[in-house]
């Protein structure tokens, strides 16, 4: 993957100039800091990174810088890149499925926080000797509001989280909560509703946390509609209440962090009656398409001007030889549309970077700051 710099430019002022010959993943780092600083300003708690939305280096490295706090780490993979990139910041071990090697590898490594749904899972961590350490039971509950639901995979129900929140205290740990709502979640009362639920779990076990981890799952404005993060913070705030002694509060945004300040711009290699073959497709940058709302974008022509004309459906592949690839939804293109243009997708920041493959020998991208997006 190449890395370019090149100040003082936009995506359209460096397509015109450069001519790319593989994907651009466009990072406005300036779009990253002011998000970042939202965050800091406006959450009443610990804000940490779920560096599985966005592992590149020049992300990470913009976030330690603007005094991040610690990342939600979910893997050794993970462990080793913050604690060679951002050496000081808290490691909060938060897929609560580990192996007993990876446990040991993150006690190693200094993990301070770790969550767990389940009792087999948290008698590992006791085995292991994580002694005095956060642990934070995940629970679910059934609301929506968010893209898709994180539910299905983890989460204990209500009442086993109450009995696995005793076992923390029992074990002498100390207890915490946590959840996710679901990833871009547009909804400020699902947070709310699970704010609620912490409080009743804690009061049912009788425990006191010391903290309480509200996850990820704020939205970016891939749908089009700007990001006010305000209004979560302000829900979170209120349903707090609901704790007699308020836990102290830690969010671990990914997306909401990550997504405004990226682009991805994807070229037009080769065009047929109804039907658009792109450089890149569901196998690579575009993996989210099939699950989530087709982002905002424009078409951008080779001498940068931007295409204006009236928009016609087309069925849309990637670049691979497999019949798959092709983007589940028909894509509003304009009419005049050419071979060698740029489609450019806004809120590219999230779930991109990381789950590219190298299927049929594709999944080069080239990565390039700019100014503005
Ligand atoms: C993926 C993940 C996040 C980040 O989710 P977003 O929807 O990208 O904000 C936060 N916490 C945990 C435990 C996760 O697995």
């Amino acid at each position: 993957m190449q890395q370019r710099t090149v100040p003082q430019t936009t995506p359209q002022r460096f397509l015109a100039a450069n001519n790319p010959m593989m994907p651009v993943h466009f990072f406005a780092p300036a779009a990253l800091d002011a998000r970042l600083a939202e965050f800091h300003a406006g959450f009443d708690g610990m804000v940490t990174y779920a560096v599985k939305a966005n592992p590149d280096e020049a992300v990470i490295r913009r976030l330690c810088a603007g005094g991040i706090a610690g990342f939600d780490v979910a893997s050794p993979g993970e462990i080793t890149l913050i604690r060679r990139l951002c050496p000081r910041a808290a490691l909060h071990y938060n897929n609560p499925v580990r192996s007993r090697d990876e446990i040991a590898f993150g006690i190693a490594a200094g993990v301070a926080s770790w969550s767990v749904d389940d009792a087999g899972e948290l008698a590992k961590l006791i085995a292991a000797g994580v002694a005095n350490n956060e642990i934070a039971v995940r629970f679910k509950l059934p609301v929506g509001g968010a893209a898709y639901n994180f539910g299905a995979k983890f989460g204990a129900e209500e009442p086993d989280a109450v009995d696995l929140l005793q076992q923390v205290a029992a074990a002498g740990l100390t207890p915490a909560l946590t959840f996710h709502v679901g990833t871009q979640c547009r909804d400020a009362q699902a947070y709310a509703t699970y704010v609620r639920a912490a409080a009743r779990i804690a009061q049912q076990a009788e425990v006191a946390i010391a903290r309480l981890n509200v996850g990820g799952g704020f939205p970016s404005a891939r749908d089009g509609a700007p990001v006010d993060m305000q209004p979560f913070f302000d829900a979170i705030d209120g349903a707090m209440d609901a704790f007699g002694q308020r836990p102290a509060l830690v969010c671990e945004p990914g997306r909401g962090l990550v997504a405004d300040s990226h682009a991805y711009g994807v070229q037009v290699k080769s065009l047929r009656a109804g039907r658009v073959y792109l450089n890149d497709g569901i196998y690579g940058g575009l993996s989210e398409f099939p699950s989530m709302v087709v982002p905002t974008f424009r078409v951008i022509a080779p001498d940068g001007t931007l295409r204006r004309g009236r928009a016609d459906a087309r069925v849309v592949f990637g670049p691979t030889c497999d019949s798959i690839d092709q983007l589940p939804d028909l894509l509003p293109l304009p009419a005049d549309l050419a071979e060698g243009d740029w489609i450019v997708f806004a809120a590219m920041g999230a779930y991109l970077s990381g789950v590219t493959t190298r299927f049929n020998g594709y999944g080069d991208r080239m990565c390039v700051q700019v100014d503005h997006l």
